[in-house]
Order: C-alpha cells, then structure tokens, then sequence
C-alpha cells in the first residue's frame, strides 16, 4: 500500500511540475503542430549480437521534445496518436527522420547498422501504407536493406491476404520485418509459416524475471528455439542485468537490446559513445 502511495505520488508532483495537458484535445492539437514543427526527436537504442559482441541494428524509438513540457515518452502520446489518426503523418515523420539519419550516417561512415522502426497497427493497416513507405525510402534515397520494420502480432492478424501481400511487396524491396513483442499477443503461430519474417523480439515481461521464474525462462527458451528452427534472429528485449545474460547465452539466444547495454540514447549521445564500438574491446559479451 505504501508503495501504491508513493507511486501516485510521484505522478501528482510529476503533473504540478509540469502542468500537464488540460485534456485530449488540447494534446490532440499541440501533437498535430509538434509533427509539423518537428518537436519530435528519435532515440536510439542498439542492438548486439552474443556471438560476435558486435552492435547489428540501432532501433528508433520516437520522443516529443515538448516546448514546455520537455522530453514526452512514446506510451503518453502513441495511444492517442493512434486514437486520433495523427499517427499516419507521425508514422510518416519517424520513417523519413530514420532514413534521412541513416544517409547521414552513410555520408559520415559512422553507425554502419541496420535501423529498426517501430510501425503501429493502424499504420500498418492503413491501405496506402506500403506505397508511402516505399515512397519515403526512394526520396530519401536509402538501400531499403538497411531498414526492418518491427510490427506487432496486432498488426497482421486482421487480414491474411492483405498482410502477405504488404509483407511481401516489402519483403522484396528488401526490408526486414520483425514481430516486436513476441509471446504477449493473442494470435496464433500460424501466421510465422505464412509470413515472410526475419526476426522474433521476445517481449521484456518474459526477459525481466529470467533469473527468478522458471515459467518466464521456460517461454523464452521455447521463442529462442522456434526461431532457431524456424531460422529467424531472435532478440531479447530488455536485458538489465548480466545474470539474465548469462541465462540468455546458455539458452542460445543471439541478439540482445536492453539496458544492460544501453538505453535509447539521443543522436548525439550515440555518435559520441558507439561509433567505433565494433572496434573496441567488447564489454558484456
Ligand atoms: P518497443 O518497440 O517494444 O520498444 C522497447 C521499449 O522498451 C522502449 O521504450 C525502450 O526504451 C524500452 N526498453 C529497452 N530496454 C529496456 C530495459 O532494459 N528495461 C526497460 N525497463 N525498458 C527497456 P520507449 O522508447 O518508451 O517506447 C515504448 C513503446 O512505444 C515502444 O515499445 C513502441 O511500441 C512505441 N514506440 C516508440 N517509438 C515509436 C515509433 O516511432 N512509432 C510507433 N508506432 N511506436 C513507437
Ligand atoms: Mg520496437
Ligand atoms: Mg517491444
Ligand atoms: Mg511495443
């Protein structure tokens, strides 16, 4: 109970600093302007791979630099993007944004990884979807072979047919496609012999009691071994501590994000400390 308190506390102050939006539409409309005016920034967090201690991938996690309010987490705006709509042009700013860093990157001969982004459900159900995807990444002049996409179970249990097609219209371009949040959803698995996917991200729940839950490091062992079998990459998200690495590397697993490594981290902060990163002497593998 005390902890309860003291959690409602924290937000009670956390909204009297702040003074956070008076409602929905008022969020609505300063969202509306925050894309337009580019409030939004994209973080990145990497990815390794255990066997090499290599980072393979940077996935782009988007933030609003809010002009009063500061740095806004994704959970407190995407839901309300999504309710409203907002989230086709957002989504479409967050892909542009990640492309355009990536040429950057190419031009520099700096980060030389795969970038994930995230695509909601609505976006991935939105018809024109992968035409404007495709568009964006011809402007912005990118090798699609440097992008995966990580959509949720959610995304491509609606329409079978429609899915393998947008899966596969993109598949061909040359655009990695990962099933983020792996073993939470409600779909069947039917769906991973059907569909042309590169990639399971066992979700953090499972990760984060490894060390402590037999159900948990059961589940996680079966994802590791089905995509093994299956012959995708798997990734644990949210790893935190070396002894939930350690379990990982007995179970085989062969690719990790989490904080143990890095948090999502801005620009700047990713050119000042993983450039060269591959070259140095690996520091938790
Ligand atoms: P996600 O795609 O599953 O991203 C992983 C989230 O877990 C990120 O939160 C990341 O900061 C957090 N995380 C990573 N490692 C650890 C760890 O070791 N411990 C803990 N406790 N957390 C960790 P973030 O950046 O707040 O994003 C939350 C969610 O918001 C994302 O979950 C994704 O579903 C959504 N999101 C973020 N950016 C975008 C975007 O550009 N477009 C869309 N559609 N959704 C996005
Ligand atoms: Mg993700
Ligand atoms: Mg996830
Ligand atoms: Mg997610």
């Amino acid at each position: 109970a005390a902890k309860q308190t003291g959690k409602n506390k924290l937000v009670a102050y956390h909204s009297l600093l702040q003074q956070p939006f008076t409602n929905q539409v008022q969020m609505e409309t300063e969202l509306r302007q925050a894309i337009i005016e580019n409030q939004l920034m994209l973080y990145y967090q990497p990815r390794l791979e255990l066997s090499t201690g290599n980072i393979i991938c940077l996935e782009a996690l988007v933030r609003w630099n809010h002009p009063t309010l500061g740095l806004i987490p994704p959970n407190e705006f995407i839901p309300l993007a999504e309710e409203s709509g907002l989230i086709l042009s957002l989504g479409e700013w967050v892909l542009r944004e990640a492309c355009l860093q990536k040429v950057r990157w190419l031009e520099a001969g700096i980060l030389n990884y795969q970038i994930a982004v995230n695509i909601s459900p609505c976006q991935f159900q939105d018809e024109g979807f992968s035409d404007k995807a495709i568009h964006i990444i011809e402007k912005t002049g990118i090798d699609p072979s440097y992008l995966e996409f990580e959509i949720t179970e959610s995304s491509i249990m609606q329409n079978m047919e429609t899915t393998i097609a947008v899966l596969e219209k993109l598949c061909n371009k040359g655009i990695s496609i990962s099933i983020d949040d792996f073993g939470i959803g409600y779909s069947s698995l039917n769906y991973l012999k059907h569909f042309p996917i590169h990639c399971l991200k066992i979700d953090r729940s499972f990760v984060q009691n490894i060390q402590c839950n037999k159900d948990d490091l059961a589940i996680t062992n079966a994802i590791i071994h089905l995509g093994h079998a299956l012959n995708v990459q798997v990734v644990a998200e949210g790893v935190e501590e070396l002894s939930q690495l350690e379990i990982l590397k007995e179970t085989t697993c062969t690719t990790i994000q989490g904080y143990l490594l890095s948090p999502p981290v801005s620009v700047y902060e990713i050119e000042r400390s993983f450039d060269q990163y591959n070259n140095r002497p690996v520091m938790i593998s």
